[in-house]
């Protein structure tokens, strides 16, 4: 029986795999078609992809800081250069934006790249009977470990260990986001040299050129949009039901700011996160229940960003040193 059981592939389970597996045996299972979770990427054709989760990082804190530039030594990621337009004219600090070289899934790809993981795996239920965990997979098989890891966004974590989880946890206020992004491929344009743009408007906060990433040369112009809170909130429930009519309202939208037009359009595609980001710290990093064997992970804990996962795998692997498995 392996050691540790990690569910999700993001940016908080392909880091605390990459940790514990150092010491322990690891394996991951994820309900996805491949790693990467919510910094997952979308391939178009041949090596033409939208990014359409996590858009960039950039660093707040040194230990992050430290993380990032091993993984620029290595050619995992690089820095996304250009002219990143604000129309929204907020003064803010100049920020280095790194993303993945090939696409925004390296990073997890990178520290996983040894560990054997499981993917179109949905984990559907969890037993704990006092000495290993039995889980169960969305095709009925059954698989057990000794410690099991949790890296969900919260609302599916409750859902699947309410029972193993105490007050502290479920009783945390906090809010999770959803967004609608919608990936765009426009024929017949010159390529501009713009790599983003945040607009002023009230259905399209931010636009990703993906051509000015350097990793594909097209004659298409890709964009990946991403709608404003308010509209995301508004269709979250409602867009896959009428895909064409919201895809069409947004593209239209887009038209009216960039002078994109519908009619060159390629290629679309719609894509909603209901649990895209939560804004709120938690004041807690991560869980350890030592005696249950159960740990918790995952940006929610500490925030809405990438890096907010990583400091809570970090974390929670402190926790794991500090009061070891038996
Ligand atoms: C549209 C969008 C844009 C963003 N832009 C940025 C940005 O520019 N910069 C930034 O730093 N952050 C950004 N973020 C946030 C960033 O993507 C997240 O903070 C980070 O990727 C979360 O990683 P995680 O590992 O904590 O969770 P996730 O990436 O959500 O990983 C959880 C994994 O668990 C899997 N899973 C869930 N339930 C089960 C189950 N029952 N069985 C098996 N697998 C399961 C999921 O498939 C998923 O792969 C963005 C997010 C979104 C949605």
């Amino acid at each position: 029986m392996k050691d540790f059981c990690i569910v999700g592939s993001g940016i908080a389970g392909s880091t605390i795999a990459n940790l514990l597996s150092k010491k322990y045996s690891v394996e991951i299972f994820d309900k996805a078609r491949g790693p990467g979770g919510r910094a997952s990427n979308r391939r178009y054709k041949a090596n033409e992809s939208f990014d359409h989760g996590l858009q960039y990082v950039s660093p707040r804190s040194k230990e992050f800081k430290k993380f990032i530039i091993s993984l620029k030594k290595k050619k995992i990621i690089t820095e996304w250069p250009g002219n990143h337009i604000d129309l929204t004219f907020k003064k803010k600090n100049h920020t280095i934006k790194y993303i993945g070289t090939k696409s925004n899934n390296d990073f997890s790809k990178h520290l996983i790249n040894k560990i054997q993981s499981n993917y179109l795996s949905e984990v559907t239920n969890i037993e704990f009977n006092s000495k290993f965990w039995v889980i169960t997979l969305n095709n009925k098989d059954k698989v057990y470990f000794k410690n099991i890891v949790l890296t969900c966004p919260f609302p599916q974590l409750s859902k699947l260990s309410s029972k193993y989880l105490d007050k502290k946890i479920l009783n945390l206020k906090l809010k999770m986001i959803p967004n609608i992004t919608v990936m765009v491929a426009y024929k017949n344009y010159k390529q501009i040299p713009v790599s983003s743009i945040k607009f002023n408007d009230q259905t399209i906060a931010w636009a990703s050129h993906e051509n000015s990433k350097n990793r594909f040369r097209s004659n298409q112009s890709l964009w990946t949009i991403q709608c404003t809170e308010r509209f995301s909130k508004k269709i979250i429930n409602l867009f896959k039901k009428e895909k064409k009519k919201y895809q069409g309202l947004i593209l239209k939208k887009f038209e009216e700011l960039t002078g994109y037009q519908i009619k060159n359009i390629a290629f679309q595609n719609i894509h909603g996160w209901k649990y895209a980001y939560n804004k709120i710290n938690t004041g807690v990093p991560s869980v350890w229940y030592g005696k249950k064997k159960l740990g918790v992970c995952a940006d929610w804990f500490m925030g809405s960003k990438a890096e907010d996962s990583w400091l809570s795998a970090n974390s929670l692997y402190k926790e794991i040193k500090k009061n070891p498995p038996k």
